[in-house]
């Protein structure tokens, strides 16, 4: 397997070399060349795989010549065996032919461990017969700086710094990432919003001999692998409701549309998708992109779902790619118009295209208090606000009463309990291997949005680790 990126001026990369770059040299995102593709017989062979049996055979055919499946096995053994739910993925029924697939059973309590402890494990693997040690650098609205430090710590062949906006994530999210103590754990509170948090990780990787001397490597989901383990949940709930036989449908709250793609890369795989309608809240630049064909940006509002507090959906590039037939210089054409105007049109017929497949739907923070105590009355289930805006989604953008709905839960309720309390009256209460989480000891620096200030701080840490 190849891969390719968006923007077509940076070289084609192997497997283990798109794990190690993240972003591409030319600015764009890596993508596969070309999607492996299963036939309806072999993804009816998949029925009543277990679900690290399943990830194997979705994930091997994209890391075929660089990772042996004896190899990938252990590896994705490994990556699943701290969850604290027996079928990793379990679904539950919430009203005929609407179904939650809750992916917060991994050791940080959202989605994003599904692929980080994956991604992890596969890093170790790979710098270690490539003799190699590298830096993580990562930007987080909450819920990935947690995931990635717990996928990475205490590992000898890389240093992990997560740059979080000061003040802007929830008291848990910022202690799941600040208690843990790991002589390659660095964590950073930066003043300002995600957005600069994720350019301050932009232009770190653009000072190419800083990128070079550090060896620096991302986890945000610009990283090609994390796309590529979530697309083993889509299979997991398809297959359970009856794919290939019959069609499924997804509702997932969208913010950097990571998550979301990894449904439309399994669509490209063979999997029969009906419909994959995207959940915004007051950020709601893709919807308004589905409704108009056009993305203009605006200011990020604060919401109680910080998560998807974002302006700039990265990922929606590698959709664009797709889009336009793998034409980079359209790609590259787009993204200067949005980054030096804020905003870019597509083609018509290609909006109308992307309709086919994609819906959309926004949902204000009054709403998501709405569905939190609604669903609570009805079905004794906590959403968070995150999972509440995909399953307002999927209810409402549902086309298919004959077609199963599944909204993804995407965090654990704990991890926002006051606005899951103000809605239901009930706290929501962490898992017992977290009870303690309020009275441990937290460590971060606090330090200004520069560029100069934070390379003096990585330089001055990285690599104590391996010196000790
Ligand atoms: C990250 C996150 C999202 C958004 O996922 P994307 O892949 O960025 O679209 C939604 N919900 C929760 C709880 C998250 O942590």
């Amino acid at each position: 397997m190849k891969y390719v990126s968006t923007r077509g001026k940076a070289s084609v990369l192997r497997f283990d070399e798109v794990l190690l770059a993240g972003l591409a040299r030319d600015g764009g995102l890596y993508v596969p060349e070309e999607y492996p593709c299963f036939t309806k017989s072999e993804i009816s062979n998949m029925q009543g795989l277990s679900y690290t049996e399943l990830a194997l055979r979705i994930i091997l055919p994209f890391v075929e010549g660089v990772i042996s499946e004896k190899d990938l096995r252990i590896i994705i053994e490994k990556s699943y065996k701290n969850f604290n739910h027996t079928a990793i993925a379990p679904l539950k029924q919430m009203g005929h032919n609407l179904w939650l697939m809750e992916l917060f059973h991994g050791p940080t309590l959202a989605f994003k461990d599904y692929a980080l402890q994956f991604l992890g494990n596969v890093f170790e693997h790979v710098l270690s017969k490539r003799n190699e040690r590298v830096t993580i650098i990562g930007a987080t609205s909450g819920d990935t700086g947690s995931a990635a430090i717990e996928a990475c710590k205490d590992r000898d062949c890389m240093d992990i710094f997560i740059l979080h906006p000061e003040g802007k994530v929830s008291e848990v999210q910022r202690r799941q990432m600040t208690t843990v103590h790991s002589s390659n754990v660095f964590n950073i509170a930066l003043e300002g919003s995600f957005d600069d948090c994720q350019n301050m990780v932009k232009a770190l990787f653009n000072n190419q001999p800083f990128r070079d001397e550090f060896n620096l490597s991302a986890v945000n989901s610009i990283n090609w692998v994390r796309i590529m383990a979530q697309i083993v949940y889509y299979f997991y709930a398809a297959l359970a409701l009856g794919a290939p036989a019959k069609k499924v449908s997804f509702a997932i709250p969208t913010g950097n549309f990571g998550n979301i793609f990894a449904g439309y890369c399994a669509s490209r795989m063979g999997l029969p998708i009906q419909q994959l309608v995207i959940g915004s809240n007051s950020n709601d630049i893709i919807t308004r992109f589905f409704e108009t064909g056009s993305m203009v940006m605006s200011e990020v509002v604060p919401t109680t779902s910080p998560s998807m507090d974002i302006q700039i959906s990265s990922n929606f590039e590698r959709f664009l790619f797709e889009l336009y037939g793998h034409d980079s210089d359209e790609i590259v054409h787009l993204m200067n118009d949005f980054q030096q105007n804020g905003k870019y049109s597509v083609k018509k017929e290609l909006w109308q295209k992307a309709k086919t497949i994609f819906d959309s739907c926004k949902c204000d923070d009054d709403k998501v208090q709405k569905i939190i105590a609604e669903t609570f009355q009805n079905t004794g289930e906590m959403l968070d606000p995150h999972s509440a805006i995909g399953f307002f989604a999927g209810k409402t953008k549902g086309k298919y009463p004959q077609i199963p709905m599944v909204a993804f839960a995407t965090a654990h309720a704990a991890k926002f309990s006051d606005a899951v309390k103000t809605a239901t009256g009930k706290k929501p209460h962490l898992p017992d291997f977290l009870n303690d989480l309020l009275e441990r000891e937290e460590n971060y620096v606090k330090m200004p949005n520069n560029q100069e200030k934070i390379q003096a701080f990585i330089r001055d840490n990285a690599g104590k680790r391996k010196k000790t």
